[in-house]
């Protein structure tokens, strides 16, 4: 049975959650605020959330984990000052310790963001964030299941995307990336002119390395600028990334109880998870707790990531910077019930970043990512301007017909 079918009158009952949503949202704005990874807002949010599901599922769980929150994009400063060092370096000649800064600098990039691993974790502050879980039986035996999921923290706020909108960021991120780029290749031309431990000032140089060291001095204030990327201490309130995912994630539960209704075969579960954005955390720590127990039946992950731009809104096939492969039966079947909701999504990839739904990939899971973002990025990513007036009511609706549809698919059939 479509979701269409399941209920009267169901644009009506649409609407009503979008509504729903869109005033829960506002609310969390005011009574909570920003939400990063660890915090005070964060841990009111899971609060609001667990109340939230208590009221439409049959269990509701809190499950804690440890999280270093700072350490996530604390490669930026470190990087851009381990560059500061090197650029200083090797003006005086000692090429050699500042091939082993940029080398640390670039691995340091890799590992942390591309492939979202945590080796700078034991170096910040820890602190505790949860997930919050609501499930919801269905009315028969339970023969899959169908995880719906959005994240309640928000980010730091990223300094030149609110300054300068895409382009600014993609001119420092260029710009930074660049410069540890060309101090890598300064370093490697300093030792084919034979200068192996650092080449020095009074002896022959190469006319490369000579105008080098200088371009270098003067990048130093590009690397400082790229040191501000983004402010820890300045969270945003994150009312469209990802409030918008969570109140859809619980509109789905909602729905069915208020309707009073059940899945045939599939049990619901509500996924509410933090610190998304200190490096998915949250999916990590649940993949890590129950991926053995989902992979017993055939289970979907449907990852939801901000409902705002209704004619960006994508299935994303490809995840964390594009090096993982989402799920591709979970991904068809999104793209199902997307076409019972009456659109035909495309498939996208995330080229810079990532999304829960990367990190339950990860873990063995079929997983899927819906997100309706401008891809640029949008202005408001990660800014001030994510906030309770910029909600677009036809995005969050259509976002939760997708949902449904595609939950009332995966009972109806699973990925058969
Ligand atoms: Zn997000």
């Amino acid at each position: 049975m479509k979701a269409s079918d399941s209920v009267k009158n169901y644009p009506s009952r649409l609407r009503e959650y979008a509504n729903y949503s869109l005033r829960s949202i506002k609310r969390v704005c005011k009574d909570i605020g920003p939400r990063f990874p660890g915090s005070d807002g964060e841990k009111k949010a899971h609060d609001y959330f667990f109340k939230e599901l208590e009221g439409c599922c049959d269990t509701v769980v809190k499950e804690e984990f440890a999280v270093h929150p700072r350490a996530f994009l604390g490669w930026v400063p470190l990087c851009c000052y381990m560059a500061v060092i090197g650029c200083v370096l090797f003006y005086f000649g000692l090429a050699a310790v500042t091939l082993a800064l940029a080398a640390v600098a670039l691995l340091l990039i890799v590992l942390e963001f591309v492939f979202y691993r945590q080796p700078l974790d034991p170096f910040y502050p820890k602190k505790t964030s949860a997930n919050v879980i609501g499930v919801k039986n269905p009315s028969g035996e339970i023969k899959r299941k169908f995880i719906i999921s959005g994240h309640c923290d928000s980010s730091g706020e990223w300094t030149y995307t609110y300054l300068g909108g895409p382009v600014l960021l993609k001119i420092v991120l260029f710009a930074g990336v660049g410069g540890l780029v060309l101090l890598l290749a300064a370093v490697v031309a300093a030792f084919v002119n034979g200068y192996a431990l650092g080449f020095t000032l009074e002896g022959p140089q190469s006319p490369f390395v000579n105008v080098v060291r200088y371009v270098l001095l003067g990048y130093i204030p590009v690397f400082l600028a790229a040191s501000r990327f983004s402010n820890p201490k300045k969270p945003v309130l994150g009312a469209n990334d990802d409030l918008t995912g969570c109140f859809a994630a619980v509109s789905a539960a909602k729905f069915l109880t208020d309707c009073g209704l059940a899945l045939e075969n599939t049990q619901l579960n509500v996924l509410i998870t933090g610190s998304e954005e200190a490096g998915l955390r949250g999916a990590k720590d649940f993949a890590k707790r129950h991926a053995g127990e989902y992979k017993e039946v055939p289970t979907m992950f449907l990852g939801i990531d901000t409902l705002r731009d209704y004619d960006d809104m994508a299935v994303y096939t490809r995840d964390m910077s594009g090096t993982v492969k989402n799920g591709e039966q979970a991904c068809a079947l999104l793209r199902e019930g997307a076409a019972n909701a009456g659109l035909n999504l495309p498939c996208k990839t995330i080229t810079l970043g990532s999304s829960d739904a990367a990190a339950i990939t990860q873990a063995g899971l079929q997983a899927a990512a819906l997100a309706a973002m401008d891809p640029a990025p949008a202005r408001y990513y990660h800014t001030r301007l994510d906030n309770e007036t910029n909600l677009d009511l036809k995005t969050i609706e259509a976002g939760i017909n997708v949902c449904l549809e595609t939950m009332f698919l995966f009972d109806e059939k699973g990925f058969g």
